[in-house]
């Protein structure tokens, strides 16, 4: 059977801490990162306490697992809050608006931080049909059956969507969608 002792030290090892005055280090971190620095001097002589003491196998091998433990889930929440706090969040769009502006309707997308982002193919107002691209060109589905003169090069397409994002931009400004 393996000695308790060896198990401990495999555990120990495995969650990267190498000797009793380590997990006591490991926890005063822990405890000063959790806490701030207002205990600080109170955890530290605790720290100097729990050195010293003299306690049975049994009772440090059960104290240093739980200690060990909770450490362990309050480093991976402060961890966790810590890259949480570093990523910008990608909350899902407050609303979505088609605005319209001549003949086309763009499909916008606006965030609860106030910025937007309007969606590259607009539609057909007349039709109500997403247009297509197909070589340089944007056009209306019923353009090739001839109902519909929404055909347009990708250069003047451009332009459309800068502008169509300018007069969006206005628009969310002063209404403040
Ligand atoms: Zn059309």
């Amino acid at each position: 059977m393996t000695h308790p002792k060896a198990i401990l030290i495999k555990l120990l090892k495995s969650i990267g801490v190498y000797s009793w005055q380590g997990v006591i280090g490991y926890i005063v971190g822990a405890m000063i990162l959790a806490y701030g620095g207002i205990f600080y001097s109170q955890i530290l002589n605790y720290a100097t306490l729990f050195l010293n003491i003299k306690t049975p196998l049994w009772a440090t091998i059960a104290l240093i697992v739980l200690c060990c433990l909770y450490t362990y889930i309050k480093v991976a929440q402060i961890l966790s809050k810590l890259n949480q706090a570093g990523q910008p969040s990608k909350s899902p769009p407050c609303k979505t608006i088609l605005f319209t502006i001549d003949d086309l309707k763009w499909n916008t997308k606006i965030y609860d931080d106030g910025h937007f982002e309007v969606d590259r193919i607009s539609i057909c107002l007349q039709h109500d049909l997403t247009l297509i691209r197909a070589n340089i060109d944007y056009y209306c589905p019923e353009y090739i059956k001839k109902n519909c003169n929404i055909m347009i090069d990708h250069i003047q397409y451009d332009l459309l969507y800068v502008t169509a994002k300018s007069y969006i931009d206005k628009e969310i400004r002063n209404k403040k969608c």
